[in-house]
């Protein structure tokens, strides 16, 4: 239920307010020193906190405010899909410069869209004057058995969700003057955590899971390095939205899918049914030093740079 939060007369308290009003159903407690927060018994605590800046992960002329609330806080449950862990609630922290104080309630609506969409809830925050704008998301999950990047064993395939590159084709676009693309564009601005998805898959077997944030590569990385294990990918079986080339995809960062092993196959259609996204086999998983192999019809290549914040 919505409520007013209990606090004194003042300007930060009427942004406070304003802010807790705009997000209605999709904040709850609010008004304490600390959230409270009910976890299932037996169930494990999974939480991750993320930074969101502006001129570093986001331009003011690229997006609304309303879509950087958003935005910012899909970019931290997505962490929590990853360890296909369901979401609890969500704590905002804010620096606001003065040129961004009345768009602090468009701000809200977006973390709201996207507590919304993630079936979770807004239980705290924090705002302050800052330089620049930055949103400082905490997300608290629970899980029975999480998903970790070290459970990749020799034999597994490794898939990816969605279609990759969209966010590096917008941000080079727009970094030369010119529009993105509309795939491209709400690729960068309405990223989706995929934390239903994520459950879906550790229900169906997955042995590890990391999210889609520095890039195919960059990712796959983590996974062999924390599996110990040599992941091998073929460029042509990259899923890649309209206009960009697997190379680019797989250079691609904040995505926000999710790249998922396991050691039996997926029922990729049912998932695709079921959540409307793709789920594609890219590579498998052999033993052998930790390392990422790209092939590229074949033939081995050496990986593109990974995702660095508008180097492109
Ligand atoms: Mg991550």
């Amino acid at each position: 239920m919505s409520q007013r939060p209990a606090l004194g007369p003042g300007a930060e308290f009427d942004a406070i307010r304003s802010m807790v009003a705009r997000l209605g159903v999709s904040a709850t407690g609010i008004g304490d020193d600390a959230a409270v927060i009910t976890v299932p018994r037996g169930e494990r605590i999974v939480a991750s906190v993320d930074s969101h800046v502006d001129g570093i992960h986001f331009r003011r002329a690229w997006l609304t405010p309303r879509e950087i609330g958003r935005r910012a806080t899909v970019a931290a449950l997505s962490d929590l899909a990853a360890m296909a862990a369901l979401p609890l609630g969500v704590l905002t922290a804010l620096e606001v410069p003065n040129e961004w104080q009345d768009d602090m309630t468009e701000i809200a609506a977006g973390i709201g869209d996207a507590v919304d969409e993630s079936g979770t809830r807004v239980v705290g925050g924090n705002t302050g004057r800052g330089p620049v704008l930055a949103i400082n998301t905490c997300v608290i999950g629970h899980a029975f058995t999480p998903l970790y990047r070290s459970g990749v064993r020799s034999g597994d395939v490794v898939y990816v969700t969605g279609r990759l590159g969209g966010p590096q084709d917008a941000v080079r676009e727009w970094l030369r003057g010119r529009e993105a693309s509309p795939l491209s564009r709400d690729r960068f601005v309405r990223p989706r955590a995929r934390v239903h998805e994520a459950r879906w898959l550790a229900a169906a077997g997955a042995s590890a899971a990391i999210d889609l944030s520095d890039g195919l590569v960059a990712d796959l990385q983590h996974l062999a390095v924390a599996s110990g294990i040599r992941l091998r990918v073929d460029l042509e079986r990259i899923p890649c939205i309209d206009g960009v080339s697997s190379r680019e995809a797989v250079a691609s960062g904040e995505e926000y899918e999710l790249i998922v092993t396991s050691s039996r196959p997926f029922d990729i259609e049912t998932f695709r049914d079921r959540f409307g996204v793709e789920l594609t086999a890219i590579g498998h998983a052999s033993s052998g030093d930790a390392d990422v192999e790209l092939l590229d019809r074949g033939e081995r290549v050496a990986p593109p740079p990974g995702h660095d914040h508008f180097s492109s």
